[in-house]
């Protein structure tokens, strides 16, 4: 059995080789999803040297905040939201990133709730690249309005890029939200170096960067499967 710290070891350096045989200029940042998984395991992973975690539920990412409270540590959230849940979410010691922004109104909450902080929360726009109904994340069509609204209207907020889900990707899911990274450039007038890609898992992290991931989220490669009760 590895460690936590040789699996981290070994995905850093094929997400090193894997970057090396492109011509991107951001070296993907490793996302450790611990959702479901102890404190203890995020600690260990944090004394390997690892600093960036993803949580999908608001309750369990507050409590683990509070038990693993190290000031360098980057807590990124990538659930769904509920909007009754923005709140607590906002307040939730070393938030650094809200990767799953899908509407104007979840963006418009978490302005308002970030007043407090010394520095902008940093968001993603949520994508739904598959069209597929009961799958959340915003429309490829309407996500240049919600980040014009964050722009313009969250002085709270940073939008920082898109990111998408795809438990089930395939290339043309990553090459589609490649393509709208490069519209948004366009229509929002923004260096496209500057937008990030959030995509890829354990499963598919590798072909993920090919196509300019900057964000892969790994969970059961680090940490082992999950176990829902
Ligand atoms: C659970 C989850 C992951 C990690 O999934 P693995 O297959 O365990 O790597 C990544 N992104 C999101 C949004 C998730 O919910």
């Amino acid at each position: 059995m590895s460690t936590i710290k040789e699996r981290i070891a070994t995905i850093q350096k094929r997400i090193t080789t894997e970057f090396e045989k492109t011509t991107f200029s951001k070296k993907p940042t490793l996302l450790a999803v611990s959702k479901i998984k102890p404190a203890e395991l995020v600690l260990e992973a944090y004394e390997a040297g690892h600093r960036d975690f993803g949580e999908n539920y608001v309750k369990e990412l507050h409590q683990k905040a509070q038990d693993v409270e190290k000031s360098d540590i980057r807590w990124h959230f990538i659930g769904h939201l509920q909007s009754n849940k923005a709140k607590l979410l906002c307040s939730t010691k070393n938030l650094y990133m809200m990767q799953t922004v899908h509407s104007i109104k979840i963006a418009r909450l978490l302005n308002k709730h970030c007043q407090e902080r010394e520095e902008p929360l940093r968001v993603m726009i949520q994508i739904n690249t598959s069209g597929e109904e009961n799958k959340s994340g915003c429309d490829p069509e309407n996500c240049h309005e919600i980040i014009q609204f964050i722009l313009n209207d969250c002085p709270n907020l940073k939008f920082v890029g898109i990111m998408m889900i795809g438990f089930f990707a395939q290339e043309n899911d990553f090459k589609r939200l490649s393509q709208l990274k490069e519209k948004i450039s366009k229509q929002l007038q923004i260096d496209s170096n500057e937008i990030e890609l959030s995509m890829g898992m354990s499963n598919d992290y590798e072909t993920a960067i090919k196509y300019g991931s900057t964000c892969v989220r790994v969970g059961s490669l680090i940490f082992g499967q999950r176990n829902y009760n």
